[in-house]
């Protein structure tokens, strides 16, 4: 069994990153810069916020960190993205999901700039990634596809289920596999709540990419011996040994899970880390598309 280290490959990509920053800071080009928005006081979002800015810094990006109250209308946060768009010092910038419920979160996420969309939200951006067109991938799926790839896990022509159908991970992720590409040219399944036969399915697969977010959902005898699995879950359970309080918890069951898996995701230190490398690589882009 081979873990699928996401923090090692995460840190070798930032330092892939920094030497790319170095080079054009040398050249006396612009240093990329990300901004992130963030509305309300959730404390996972801010967790995971304040881990974006810091790898902006390890990196040598700049960046910057807009924090709105709770009670902004929709009507601010959209002139604030309005100046976003406008900013030429900004290549590229995220809005933190979820929004307070009064906001309207498909509107905000079509007055973003697509050629400043690093998440890859926006629909032109997820059209180009339907199309196969170069773009912005969202930075989930990106990271796990960049994973597969870097352990070199084999995907042609494998079964491959994603569990979870959401925009931001599972329907990204469906589409991606089932492209041609490196960490591509899969049968994708795409499982959700209405599925009847998940296990079914599961035992048949050769790849699992359990998104649902139901802590440690998807248990051994769920999957056949030489399984890949890609745990995207992060659940928060409380713990009171832990000093902040809980433990994080992916999707899978790992401890009867990983005995039967060829290659396997922690959780910590799996697919979370790879999505923030992924979104560096892609505010990188941002900066070489406008020079
Ligand atoms: P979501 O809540 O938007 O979607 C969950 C999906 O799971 C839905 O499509 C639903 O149909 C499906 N589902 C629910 N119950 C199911 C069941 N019993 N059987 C099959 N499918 C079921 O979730 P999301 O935003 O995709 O996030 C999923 C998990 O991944 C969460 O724990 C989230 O915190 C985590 N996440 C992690 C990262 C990361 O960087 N590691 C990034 C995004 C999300």
């Amino acid at each position: 069994m081979t873990i699928l280290d996401g923090k090692k490959t995460s840190a070798d990509i930032k330092a892939e990153i920094a030497e790319k920053v170095k080079e054009l800071k040398a050249q006396g080009k612009k240093t990329p810069h990300l901004a992130a928005v963030i509305v309300g006081n959730d404390g996972a979002s801010k967790t995971y916020v304040g881990a974006k800015v810091k790898a902006c810094e390890l990196v040598g990006f700049e960046s910057t960190l807009i924090e709105l109250p709770e009670e902004t209308s929709e009507e601010a946060l959209l002139q604030k993205i309005n100046d976003l768009n406008q900013d030429n010092a900004i290549d590229g910038y995220i809005v933190q999901l979820p929004l307070p419920r009064h906001i309207d979160e498909h509107k905000v996420l079509l007055a973003i700039d697509a050629d400043k969309d690093v998440d890859g939200f926006h629909p032109t951006n997820v059209g180009r990634m339907a199309l196969e067109l170069p773009t912005f991938l969202p930075a989930t799926p990106y990271g796990i596809l960049e994973l597969l790839e870097r352990y070199q896990v084999p995907t042609s022509g494998k079964n491959v289920v994603v569990i979870g159908r959401s925009h931001i991970v599972g329907r990204p992720m469906s589409i991606l596999m089932s492209q041609k590409r490196a960490a591509g040219d899969a049968t994708v399944t795409v499982a959700h709540s209405r599925t009847q036969n998940l296990k079914e399915l599961t035992l048949q697969a050769d790849i699992v990419v359990v998104a649902l977010g139901v802590a440690e959902f998807l248990t051994g005898d769920m999957v056949k011996e030489g399984v890949t699995i890609i745990d995207v879950g992060i659940t928060r359970i409380e713990d009171s040994s832990k000093k902040n309080g809980f433990r994080l918890a992916g999707d899978v069951h790992f401890d009867s899970v990983a005995p039967k898996a060829e290659f396997i995701t922690p959780v910590p230190g799996g697919v979370g880390p790879m999505t923030i490398a992924m979104l560096l690589k892609n505010t990188l882009l941002a900066g070489e598309r406008k020079s």
